[in-house]
């Protein structure tokens, strides 16, 4: 089994690889929740959507999120009744809202959801969400608290970003499921996705941190960050505005302790003797995932390293 911490478009292009490299049913996913949101009364979870419709082939290839094709015609009719149109969710996008709301309502527990989602999408492997219970991603900007979603989408990054509450993470047990695939992985793998916002909520549900510090599955992470910049979103940025190196090493310090191995790019090779010191292994390699090929070929040489990381 192999279990990967995932995001959303950076996490969903190396599953999308993995799931090329090894049966889809060998495959566990850990989906941060922190970024979920209620739009228009109804229960969005970005991240793991992302990873469901790219492992379904059905992802929107341009954006990295969303349905392929997708059309707009409901965020533009709520316009009339005053709904800012920031969140751009689409028409099909929100048959899945809807349905994932009524099963809420009638209180089915959100690993169950996501796995009903995921069998409705033909998938064969688990998506777990990090907790049944919720947890929200706040970022602490110089005017006070931001919900996730606000700073992310409607202030597109813009605040300068001082620290992160993960707002109910204290209370929240982890999803059934999610410590034993953990523990009992051959691999866990961190998928390239935001270390802060992505990899960091779901690390801060008590009990999951500590599983992926003593388990004996080997444990790797890649990089999001290739020669300095991001290929896409606020990592680069968080990185600086918190004080840390902008680079792979900056990332590879954050996890320093939870892996074995480190991923980074060919364009990073000079930064690997600096990630061996922090008591990890390295592994350089093509990892801007432009192409399926790209992508598998990714997955499958990290799985190659992971055999002999542990
Ligand atoms: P989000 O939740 O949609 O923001 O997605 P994630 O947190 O999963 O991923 C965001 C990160 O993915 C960004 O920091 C990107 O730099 C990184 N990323 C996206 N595409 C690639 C890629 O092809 N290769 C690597 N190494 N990182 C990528
Ligand atoms: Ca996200």
């Amino acid at each position: 089994m192999y279990t990967v911490l995932a995001g959303g478009v950076g996490a969903s292009r190396f599953l999308q690889g993995l799931a090329m490299a090894v049966p889809q049913r060998d495959i566990t996913v850990i989906s941060n929740t922190g970024d979920d949101l209620e739009f228009a009364g109804l229960h969005v979870s970005p991240d793991t959507d992302i990873v469901i419709y790219a492992l379904a082939g059905a992802v929107n290839p341009e954006t990295g999120w969303g349905l392929a094709g997708d059309t707009f015609a409901v965020v533009e009719a709520l316009q009339r009744f005053g709904y800012e149109r920031w969140f751009n969710l689409g028409d099909r996008d929100l048959a899945t809202a809807l349905h994932r709301t009524r099963l809420l309502r009638e209180g089915w527990p959100m690993h169950r959801i996501a796995a009903d989602l995921a069998r409705a999408w033909g998938l064969e492997c688990r998506i777990l969400p990090m907790s049944d219970e919720p947890v929200r991603t706040v970022v602490l900007g110089p005017g006070g608290e931001l919900p996730f979603q606000e700073y992310m989408v409607r202030l597109r990054t813009e605040p300068e970003v001082q620290g992160f509450r993960f707002a109910g993470a204290e209370a929240a047990r982890p999803a059934p499921g999610v410590l034993e695939a953990i523990r009992e992985a051959r691999a866990v793998i961190l998928a390239p996705s935001n270390p802060f916002v992505s990899i960091g909520p779901i690390l801060a549900v008590p009990g999951i941190r500590e599983a992926l510090a003593g388990t004996r599955a080997a444990r790797a992470a890649i990089s999001p960050i290739i020669a300095g910049q991001v290929v896409k979103g606020p990592a680069a940025k968080m990185l600086a505005a918190l004080g840390h190196e902008v680079s792979a090493l900056g990332v590879a310090r954050l996890y320093a302790g939870l892996i074995d191995l480190f991923v980074l790019d060919t364009a990073d090779a000079a930064l690997a003797p600096a990630v061996e010191a922090l008591g990890m292994r390295a592994l350089v390699t093509e990892t801007l995932m432009t192409t399926p090929e790209r992508k598998r070929e990714l997955a499958a040489a990290v799985l190659a390293a992971l055999e002999g990381a542990r």
